[in-house]
């Protein structure tokens, strides 16, 4: 597995490949790698000829710069990961390489990028496409592969690639959750044991909520009323949207497919933890 921080070095090992005719797939990742994001590599050692694994933690989608600082950091870890992935290639760059000026592109995609994590995280989905339309940039890949994890960015994703229309397959990958429900995530390693067995709740309440067979509204008011009735947990908001769009549904045929989105604060610190669920 090679491992590279400079553009020009990544670009040099790619240039080879293709001249090969090899197809290439890229898993952009934050780092503090964990079972979802490898569920993503190995499907796309899986799909193509060359993997190459971005490890950027990215500043200009962070609008809290506290949680930036506590990210965790643990490259060495996440080289071992992608070793035993099967991984070929890690784009690991600096700050710098990747923006020697200050990016002053603005993407806008209403209504999928000003919503939920959009409303409450401004600036976030800007930051998201400044550098993934970076990396398709340096990488050109075939395939991208996006956890459903994080649901949202995928439309937004979707939407970008659309808009400047990019010749690259967005593949949408499942959620892996521990054993509890918990969602992966990086962010999980900041929560104690007590506090992991707290988040367990939010995807035990999604899944009932599905079982209910109540209207829009009630099953709104039902996720959120279970949720904060939990010392230590608190929702920031659960929208129940068009899996397409993101525009707020009503009813259930509002739209042929509809997912539940969630925000949910853990904890002392707190750590905010997002979810979905699919309705239909
Ligand atoms: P991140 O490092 O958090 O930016 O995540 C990199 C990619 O891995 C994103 O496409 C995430 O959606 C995906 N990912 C993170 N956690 C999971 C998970 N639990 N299951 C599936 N994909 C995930």
């Amino acid at each position: 597995m090679l491992i590279v921080q400079t553009i020009a070095e990544l670009k040099a090992c790619l240039n080879g490949e293709r001249e090969q005719g090899h197809s290439v797939g890229l898993v952009p990742t934050m780092g503090a790698l964990h079972a979802g994001h490898a569920s993503l590599v190995e499907r796309s050692v899986k799909e193509n000829d060359v993997t190459v694994v971005s490890i950027f933690l990215n500043p200009t989608q962070f609008n809290d710069k506290k949680d930036l600082e506590r990210y965790p950091r643990t490259l060495e870890a996440d080289c071992e990961l992608l070793e035993k992935c099967g991984a070929q290639v890690v784009f690991a760059p600096s700050v710098d390489e990747v923006y020697p000026e200050p990016d002053t592109r603005v993407f806008s995609y209403p209504p999928t990028d000003a919503v939920m994590e959009g409303a409450f995280r401004p600036g976030h989905f800007n930051g998201v496409c400044q550098i993934v339309s970076k990396l398709f940039d340096y990488v050109e890949p075939d395939r991208a592969y996006f956890g459903e994890k994080d649901y949202q960015q995928i439309c937004v994703i979707r939407r970008m690639v659309e808009d400047l229309k990019m010749d690259i397959n967005i593949v949408a990958c499942p959620v892996i959750r521990e054993e509890s429900g918990l969602a992966r995530s990086s962010r999980n390693t900041l929560l104690s044991d007590e506090e992991r067995q707290l988040a367990a709740h939010i995807y035990r309440v999604l899944s009932e909520s599905r079982k209910k067979q109540m209207s829009v509204a009630e099953t709104h008011d039902f996720v959120v009323s279970e949720i904060d009735a939990i010392e230590g947990l608190k929702v920031q908001y659960f929208s129940i949207v068009d899996g397409l769009t993101l525009a707020d549904v009503s009813t259930w045929d509002d739209a042929e497919s509809v997912v539940g989105c969630i925000t949910v604060y853990c904890g002392a610190v707190p750590i905010r933890l997002i979810d979905h669920i699919r309705y239909k």
